[in-house]
Parts: C-alpha cells; sequence; structure tokens
C-alpha cells in the first residue's frame, strides 16, 4: 500500500503517471490451471480472474465468497500481474485449480507483496458431479497489516497460502484483498521445493545487501570516530536510514521488528522514508561544503527542520497523508540536493561530480522500481533487486565520492606543505646569503681592526704592537738560522721646537714626511718600518748586519736632510733625523738589543744629531761622525 504511494508520486511528477496495465473485459470465465504442470503453474496470470468491487457495491460489502452475487461479471488478468492503482475498491481474485495428477500434493500459492492491510483466502472443493456444487468454505486464511503478524501462518514476510489437492481434485481459491491505499497482487503458485529455492536465493542477495549497507555504516561510524570529520557520521545516518527504508518496504521490518505491532507496521515506512529524507540534507549538507549563510544552507538547513518535525507529525497524521507529505519531502530534499550539488560543481568543487552521479544511479533505480510497481515491467520481484541495485550503486559511489574528496584535500595538504617547504628554502637561501654578505663583512672590518691594532695611523707604517710582536720572533729566527739582525732607532732631532714653532698639525705633516722618505729607502721585503713612539722610529732588519744598516740610515738621514719641507708661513726647511744601531749578540734578548740601539741613538744625540751611531757587539757604542754630514 505504502510502496504503491510512493511509487505514483515518483511517476506522477515526471508526468508518466498513470494507467495500470489495461484488462481486457472477457466475460469468459477463467480455465481451470493444472497444478501438476510445471508449465500452467509458470502462466498463472493466464488463469486468473479479478473484480474491483467499487465502495457502495455489494461485492465491496461481501464478507465471503457466497454472498457474491453468481453473475459477478470477473475479469481475467490477461497474462499481466495483479497490479492495481491507488484505489479504495475492494478486490476480489479467484483463482480454479485442478490436481491434474493421481496422487495428492501440496502447493504454495504465493503472494510477493507483503505491504497489504487486509487479504482473505477461501479454498473450496468443486464437485464437477453434483452439479457445479461446491463445499461451503471458512476462510483459509485472515492476514495483513492489520493483524499480527503470526496471522500468516508461515512465517515469512510476503504471503504463502499451502493448497493441498488430492489426485484429480477441483479448487476454487477466492482472494479477497483491500488496502487503504494502492494495492498490488502478484500471484505465484510453486511448489515447496521451489519455495524454498527462491527464497533461499533472495535471502542470500538481501544478506549481501543489507549486509553490506550495515558494513559500510559502521565503518564510516569508525571514521567519523577516528577522524571527527562530521560527514562521514551523516553518511552513516544515510546509510542506515536507507537501509531501514528498504527493510520496512520489504516486508523485514514487520517480521522482524515489530511482528505483534499493527501501528509500527503501518508507520514505518512513512517514518524511515522522513528520516532518510533528514539524512540526505544532513549529509548533502556537509558534503558538499555548502556556504554557510549562503542560500543553498538556508534552504538545506529549512528541509533538515521540516524533516524532524515530519517524523513526529507522521505519528499524529493518517497513514495515508503522512506517506504522501513525507514522499513530497524526499522528494523536495531529493531535488534540492541535485541542484546545490550542481551549483557547487560548477563553482569547481569536484567531489559534487561524484555526488551528482549517485543521485542519477538512483532516480534510474527509483524510476524501475515504479515501473515495476505499475506493473510494467515483467517480473514484479525485479522491482526490489532493481531498487536494492540503485540503492548499492548510490551508497558506493557516495562513497567513492568521499574518497575523492579526502584525496582532494590530501593533495590541497601537500601543495601547501610544498609551497611552504619551497618558501622556507628559499628564506633559508636568502638568509645564507645574507649571513655569507655580513661574514664577509665582518672579515674586511676584522681585518681593517687587525691592520689598525699593527698599523700606525698617522703615517701608515707599522706601530709599537706590530715591532713587540715581531722583534722577539726575528731574534728567533736570527738565533736559530745564525743569519744577521739589526734594529736601527731613528729619531727626530728638535722635533719639540718645530711644534712649537708651527703647531701640531705641521708637526704631524712633518712626521709624515720623515715616515715617507724612511719607507722610500726601506726596500727589502723582510725590512720593517715602524713608528713607535711620537717622532720616533725603528727599523728592523733581518739579514742585514750593522753597516748594511748603517748605509740605510745614512741613506735615510740624508734623504730627510735635503729634502725640503714648506712651513705654514711658507718657509723651506730641512729636518734632519739622528739614528743608532745595533747588531743583534748571538743569545742576545730582544730589549737587551733594544737598549742598545738607543743608547747608540743616544750618543748620535749627544755628538750633535743627523749622524748614525753603531752600537758595537761587546763594545762602547761609537759614533760614526765619519758618516755624518758628508
Ligand atoms: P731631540 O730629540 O733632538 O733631543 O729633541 P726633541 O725636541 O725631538 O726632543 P724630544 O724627543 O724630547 O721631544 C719629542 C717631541 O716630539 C715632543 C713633541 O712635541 C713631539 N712629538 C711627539 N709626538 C708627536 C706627534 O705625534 N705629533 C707631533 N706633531 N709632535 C710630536
Ligand atoms: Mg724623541
Ligand atoms: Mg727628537
Amino acid at each position: 500500500m505504502t510502496l504503491r504511494s510512493f511509487a505514483l508520486l515518483l511517476l506522477g511528477l515526471l508526468a508518466v503517471a498513470g494507467t495500470a496495465p489495461a484488462h481486457s473485459s472477457v466475460s469468459e470465465p477463467c480455465p481451470a490451471l493444472d497444478v501438476a504442470s510445471a508449465g500452467a503453474r509458470h502462466a498463472i496470470t493466464h488463469h486468473l480472474c479479478f473484480y474491483a468491487a467499487r465502495p457502495g457495491e455489494p461485492a465491496h460489502q461481501a464478507a465471503a465468497p457466497a454472498e457474491l452475487q453468481t453473475d459477478l461479471p470477473w475479469q481475467p488478468a490477461n497474462g499481466h500481474d495483479l497490479v492495481f492503482s491507488h484505489t479504495d475498491s475492494v478486490y476480489w481474485v479467484q483463482l480454479r485449480l485442478r490436481n491434474g495428477s493421481d496422487r495428492q500434493n501440496l502447493w504454495y500459492l504465493k503472494l510477493n507483496y507483503p505491504l497489504l492491510d487486509e487479504i482473505t483466502f477461501w479454498q473450496e472443493t468443486e464437485h464437477p458431479g453434483e452439479n457445479g456444487g461446491t463445499t461451503e468454505a471458512e476462510p483459509t486464511l485472515v492476514t495483513g497489516d492489520l493483524y499480527p503478524f503470526a496471522t500468516r501462518g508461515i512465517d515469512y514476510r510476503y504471503f504463502l497460502l499451502p493448497v493441498t489437492l488430492e489426485a484429480l481434485e477441483n479448487r476454487i481459491i477466492t482472494i479477497r484483498v483491500q488496502s487503504s491505499g494502492a494495492l498490488n497482487v502478484p500471484l505465484a503458485l510453486m511448489t515447496p521445493g521451489e519455495v524454498i529455492a527462491e527464497s533461499n536465493h533472495l535471502t542470500l542477495i538481501h544478506g549481501l545487501f543489507y549486509g553490506a549497507l550495515l558494513i559500510l555504516a559502521v565503518f564510516n561510524l569508525l571514521l567519523f570516530f577516528s577522524s571527527g570529520t562530521r560527514y562521514y557520521f551523516y553518511n552513516a545516518l544515510y546509510i542506515s536510514s536507507m537501509a531501514m527504508f528498504l527493510f520496512a518496504m520489504g516486508g523485514f521490518a514487520n517480521q522482524y521488528f515489530w511482528p505483534e505491532s499493527t501501528d509500527l507496521a503501518n508507520l514505518s515506512i512513512p517514518l524511515t522514508l522522513a528520516f532518510c529524507a533528514l539524512t540526505m540534507a544532513l549529509f548533502g549538507w556537509s558534503f558538499l561544503e555548502v556556504v554557510s549563510r549562503s542560500v543553498p544552507e538556508a534552504i538545506l538547513r529549512g528541509l533538515a527542520w521540516s524533516a524532524a518535525g515530519f517524523m513526529v507529525l507522521t505519528f499524529l497524521l493518517p497513514y495515508s497523508k503522512a506517506i504522501l507529505l513525507n514522499t513530497v519531502l524526499a522528494l523536495t530534499v531529493i531535488i534540492s540536493l541535485s541542484v546545490i550539488a550542481a551549483v557547487r560543481w560548477r563553482q569547481g568543487y569536484q567531489p559534487a561530480g561524484w555526488y551528482i552521479s549517485a543521485w542519477i544511479i538512483t532516480v534510474v533505480g527509483a524510476l524501475a522500481y515504479a515501473a515495476a510497481a505499475f506493473g510494467y515491467l515483467g517480473d514484479y520481484l525485479a522491482r526490489e533487486v532493481m531498487m536494492q541495485a540503485a540503492i548499492g550503486g548510490q551508497v558506493v559511489l557516495l562513497n567513492y565520492a568521499m574518497v575523492q574528496r579526502w584525496r582532494l584535500l590530501n593533495q590541497k595538504l601537500l601543495d601547501v606543505e610544498h609551497q611552504a617547504r619551497t618558501e622556507l628554502e628559499l628564506k633559508v637561501h636568502q638568509r645564507t646569503a645574507q649571513l655569507r654578505n655580513t661574514m664577509r663583512e665582518l672579515e674586511q672590518a676584522n681585518q681593517k681592526l687587525a691592520s689598525l691594532t699593527v698599523n700606525d695611523a698617522l703615517t701608515g707604517l707599522h706601530n709599537r704592537r706590530h715591532m713587540d710582536n715581531l722583534l722577539p720572533e726575528l731574534c728567533r729566527e736570527a738565533r736559530r738560522t745564525g743569519r744577521p739582525l739589526s734594529l736601527a732607532l731613528v729619531d727626530a732631532d728638535h722635533f719639540k721646537r718645530i711644534n712649537d714653532t708651527w703647531g701640531h698639525d705641521f708637526g704631524d705633516q712633518c712626521l709624515r714626511h720623515i715616515a715617507a722618505c724612511i719607507n722610500k729607502q726601506v726596500k727589502r721585503p723582510r725590512d720593517e718600518a715602524i713608528r713607535f713612539g711620537g717622532e720616533e722610529f725603528a727599523l728592523l732588519l733581518p739579514g742585514t748586519d750593522s753597516a748594511g744598516a748603517a748605509q740605510l740610515c745614512q741613506n735615510i738621514l740624508d734623504a730627510i736632510r735635503t729634502s725640503e719641507i714648506t712651513t705654514p708661513n711658507d718657509d723651506i726647511i730641512h729636518l734632519t733625523v739622528s739614528a743608532g744601531i745595533a747588531q743583534m749578540n748571538p743569545e742576545e734578548l730582544p730589549d737587551d738589543l733594544f737598549r742598545r740601539a738607543d743608547k747608540a741613538l743616544y750618543r748620535s744625540k749627544a755628538v750633535g744629531r743627523d749622524i748614525v751611531t753603531l752600537s758595537e757587539p761587546g763594545a762602547q757604542e761609537q759614533a760614526t761622525s765619519t758618516l755624518s754630514r758628508n
């Protein structure tokens, strides 16, 4: 009944709603079916007759076949399943059976549709020999959703009527069906073995289907618990709700969940349908990453709340209204989600493409289902398998879409990481270059500092510190090699006067002049010219004996004396310097060497200046007056 409304709405929406298969009106009675023949049993729809009794007709009120008028215009099914539109008529179905074999046997009349309100079976044995009369019969089976599940006699979700026929016995089976919505009466006649075989096959398919859904739901739930990503949770909910809806539609829910409750048997379908609408909206909402505070979000929020409200309403409204309302709601959710998914796809959100394909599969499945429900597909049972295939396909595609989404997110993360790493590398590169520059500058500064510490700022010659470092080293070297080392001290004569007469600046200029003259004369690469005091200079001459040093100093004295220098008053003056020389004695300490040279210089000053005095090793210093003033 519920299935009927659902299917009707689906088809109605696609403008193919309407007609059930046409049944031609033929007044001849339907031929009896030889139950012993498998072929005849398969062609049961060619032996069925039915009559739709509208409200108000006597047949609508009739409570037993005996109350039916004898000239009831039965219609043959003509090879079609008895699948009817939504109706408030009572349907009477008649089937005449004959056991053509010579043995008593058992068959089952099977009604492959679980959701009927009330269904009553009568079996009457025909006695052709007694003027076509029949034995009076009580209803064999009175069952349907309005009765507890146990009334079905056999614990099976479809209706099974056992039919035992004696050899050559004729039997008339009459069925009265009434359902508050639409109704389907797809019938089959089978041996017990065939019933078991078919049931086994279907059980396997259902077991696989619901098992797969259950595992996927649990898997998504676990993914949610481990990752905290909300759409896994909604997907688990959606899969569960779909499974519950199909479980109810397939009659399993009535059989296993609430066999005693006729209320729930009717409620379950609209309720699970509204639940599906709710979970579809929630899943789509989170999966499609609908922008918050946007129109699509407002729509989905509204639909989700409506679905929750409709679930409550289902308990309050009559069944027919509830199923209608919830079907409209489910369709609205499906259409809204498809449009939103299409929009998201166009916005470049890739997983929306997979989402749309999943919906397309479902809609195709639903259409096939509806077509089967209306009798457009030959095999009535196929509708269930098709719906399961469609929902299965959808669930698989949705899960694939989630994997794609995850892959996309992962890719984005990798891209961000890659970019970050590249930027970091660039920064490190830049910093390294900066550091290298700084190091170079530092090195230059260090070199400058080092040269400042050993050089004299005024004259550019080396300073006292340099001499203090170098002299002991040169002494050690001379001691080691046995080569001569001479130290010459040069002091400007009467320099105080120059400062006093022309000022300190001119004094400095004179010092630079003296340094330049000294520098010019000191030519050997290892010779060192040093300004070690105010107007005092020293020459460190490794490999030079005292005679060579005296010659060099004399050249310096001559160069200074003969060079002219212009005072601030534009007077031309000549400077003079005195020198004292000492050649290192073997084993002599640097300080002693220096003292001897200083003494020699003192003597130069003492004997009149502008002369060079040699300090003889081990002897008194003597003035080389012969070298002076030549
Ligand atoms: P002498 O050596 O011939 O005995 O006479 P002096 O005048 O040179 O005597 P002394 O060595 O005692 O004087 C050194 C003078 O040199 C003192 C100072 O005025 C001058 N002087 C020392 N250092 C500097 C300097 O860096 N710049 C200038 N302008 N003058 C200096
Ligand atoms: Mg001096
Ligand atoms: Mg002096």
